[in-house]
């Protein structure tokens, strides 16, 4: 239902709490995060029920990381529950993603992904493309973020926002668009990216929009660069200037 991530200078649990409360308004019935933590593990939250519940667990757990993803998930396939809530992880753990929209597809690509060995810790639709995006950065995308998420986007039938981090790509979010919305915005302190414009409302004014196809990806320096399909970089992408006001 609700994206936010966050890659610079500052924690990233505090952009991402503050930014899923934002997105409260579009309804949801599960909350998480996952900061990409200084000792280059992944440092998970997630629960069903309120932000306010994931924010009081954030404030227990504290994960420390300027680097991170968070989703509010409205549940289309499984029930909404703890395990079925949104970061969903690979079977290394390395690799987490949040997803909004359906994977039409999910049923055909869960068996295929059990029959080569991937176990599974979730009964959504989403849970596939963490696995697809492992299976890739194992193979063909040789430890290259974006050419892994756009391999795994290949085999998907639906809609989706994604955005991905892995604890060996450390610093960078690498986001996909195709029928659900998302923009993505530089900054002074740091690469943002949400579904929606209304998280960004303290951070900028300028925001990209992706379009359907396209991918982007941020890093920890505030850079924000968009490729289409075949991974070639789009020298205008779609900007939209917001007057907050
Ligand atoms: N289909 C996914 C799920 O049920 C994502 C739902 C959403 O967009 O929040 O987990």
């Amino acid at each position: 239902c609700g994206i936010v991530g966050y890659t610079g200078k500052n924690q990233a649990v505090n952009f991402l709490v503050e930014g899923l409360k934002t997105l409260e308004y579009r309804g949801y019935d599960s909350a998480g995060v996952e900061v990409l933590s200084t000792d280059g593990e992944l440092h998970g939250v997630k629960c069903a029920g309120r932000v306010a519940v994931l924010e009081e667990r954030c404030k227990t757990a504290n994960p420390v990381g300027t680097t991170g993803i968070a989703h509010t998930r409205w549940a289309t396939h499984g029930a909404p529950t703890d395990k079925n809530a949104h970061p969903h992880r690979d079977c290394s753990g390395r690799i987490a993603i949040v997803h909004n929209g359906i994977i039409e597809n999910y049923r055909e690509l869960r068996s295929y992904l059990s029959r080569n060995g991937h176990e599974f810790a979730s009964d959504t639709d989403s849970e596939v493309i963490a696995h697809l995006i492992e299976d890739a950065w194992a193979g063909p995308a040789k430890g290259d973020l974006l050419t892994a998420v756009r391999n795994a986007c290949r085999r998907l039938e639906g809609s989706w926002a994604i955005a991905a981090v892995c604890a060996d790509a450390p610093g960078q979010i690498v986001v996909a668009r195709n029928g659900s919305p998302l923009v993505v915005a530089s900054a002074a302190d740091g690469a943002y990216c949400a579904s929606d414009v209304t998280p960004l409302a303290s951070v900028t004014s300028h925001v990209i929009q992706l379009e359907n196809g396209q991918f982007g990806r941020l890093s920890q320096a505030g850079e924000v660069e968009v490729f289409d399909s075949e991974g070639l970089p789009v020298a205008e992408p779609s900007a939209i200037d917001i007057d907050w006001d």
